[in-house]
């Protein structure tokens, strides 16, 4: 099956597959495919618009399964043209989904109904690969010789890795004071990488002021002037999980929010699934997570209210660490539409479930996947949780990169090399 080019109801003659055109989540107003990401009528925040009326549910999906092991099994869903594989990119994606039987019987869940996926196997061990291979492809589209970001860490890592793989400059943005694992992993790629005095938010409104500057011609913001087409990696995440789980839908899924992209994009991709007849419609929750030192959305699901009032965040999950997320509203509207909740947990909650689960499954997350497996434990001990439905937690990224989380975790003993001195330690 022929991907859709461009759309005619664009002047556009820039070829991203199946993407159509930028349309304004708040009004609608279309525009033709470019480097922009807020309305020009309302400031509203700009997304994709597909043209996927040439595509047969049963053609799709065999083409689909027939793809490589990697996201760009989706490309025909994705804003990038058809021929993306064959360009040098990290093809992150098609991580692992682990029924998670030893951590249900911990958190009450029924055998079989627990699953993480885990996004730490993407190539810079975070799920940041996914929206960055988008934004690649976007960014060659559009000509850009620079590939950059503001960053809370793990992007800024994905950026780095994935401008160095493609052959293309990368100088990122991060606050100054990030994990060393996030440090080094963003600049061992060999890029520029720029630490700002100030938290996350101060490096966003940086960025932003140096897209409308001459001295930032030429870049590519993967999440800022590339903002639409970065988003859209996220589909990816649902899409592997109802394929992973025989073309399904979830029940329920807990999702981190940083500035709740991905979580808005989640959604879509599950809505996407169901319109294209890959999936049976059923009804699923989308469940939010964050740390309750940077917890601007879940506090605002409490009080009931529709718009997120900025916080300073002061969190170990510092890949969450967001104090005033673009997409907050989008989330609530998500987390209240499928009846799911947004929740937060303290930092020693945070460091309790990484625990947990490595020590269930054997898996080491980062302190965003100690947020979310902490919240599905806060959620199933109110009830808000159905402990006897299919549930996927996300785990986002790898502990290795925030060592300090777990300081304090090493050996249990240390002996003389003899039998004796073993007996001694009681280890037998
Ligand atoms: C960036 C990030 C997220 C989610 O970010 P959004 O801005 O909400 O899309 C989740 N987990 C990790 C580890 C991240 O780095
Ligand atoms: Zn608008």
């Amino acid at each position: 099956m022929a991907v859709q080019t461009v759309a005619s109801s664009t002047d556009s003659t820039v070829d991203l597959g199946p993407a159509a055109a930028l349309s304004c989540r708040e009004c609608g107003h279309r525009v033709p495919l470019g480097p922009v990401f807020a309305c020009e009528e309302c400031f509203g925040p700009l997304e994709i618009a597909y043209d996927f009326s040439g595509y047969d549910t049963e053609g799709l999906r065999k083409r689909i399964e027939a793809g490589p092991a990697n996201l760009w099994r989706y490309a025909p869903l994705l804003p990038v043209p058809a021929d993306v594989a064959g360009k040098p990119n990290l093809n992150p994606g098609w991580t692992r989904l682990v029924q998670a039987d030893r951590l249900a019987r911990e958190l009450g869940v029924d055998a079989g109904r627990l699953f993480v996926k885990d996004d730490s196997g993407n190539p810079t061990h975070s799920f940041k690969d996914r929206v960055v291979a988008q934004a690649l492809e976007a960014a060659r589209a559009f000509g850009f010789t620079t590939l950059s970001c503001s960053s809370t860490g793990n992007l800024a890592g994905a950026v780095g890795a994935a401008a160095a793989r493609a052959g293309l400059r990368s100088c990122v943005f991060i606050p100054h004071d990030l994990e060393q694992g996030k440090v080094v992993m963003a600049a061992v790629y060999g890029g520029e990488l720029v630490g700002i005095e100030g938290n996350y938010d101060d490096v966003n409104r940086f960025c932003s002021e140096l897209i409308g500057d001459p001295a930032g011609e030429g870049w590519g913001f993967v999440n800022v002037n590339l903002r639409p087409y970065y988003a859209e990696g996220s589909k990816t995440l649902a899409y592997e999980i109802c394929e992973q789980l025989g073309w399904e839908l979830p029940d329920q899924i807990v999702v981190p929010i940083a500035s709740g992209s991905q979580l808005t994009k989640v959604d879509k991709g599950l809505r996407e699934l169901v319109e294209l007849g890959l999936v049976e419609d059923r009804p699923y929750k989308i469940f939010g997570a964050q740390a309750e030192g940077c917890s601007p959305v879940s506090a605002a699901f409490k009080a009931g209210h529709d718009v997120v009032r900025p916080q300073k965040p002061d969190t170990i999950a510092k890949s969450l660490a967001i104090g005033n997320p673009a997409d907050g509203p989008y989330v609530l509207d998500i987390a209240r539409r499928t009846g799911g909740a947004v929740e937060d947990v303290t930092d020693e909650q945070v460091v309790d479930a990484i625990k947990l689960l490595a020590r269930t499954e054997g898996i080491f997350a980062e302190t965003a996947g100690g947020v979310t497996v902490g919240v599905t434990r806060k959620l199933i001990e109110a009830g808000a949780l159905d402990p006897t439905k299919t549930t996927v937690v996300l785990n986002t990224g790898d502990g290795l990169k925030t060592l300090d989380a777990v300081a304090g975790t090493g050996l249990t003993a240390t002996i003389r090399p003899n039998l004796d001195s073993f007996r001694e330690a009681g280890l037998q």
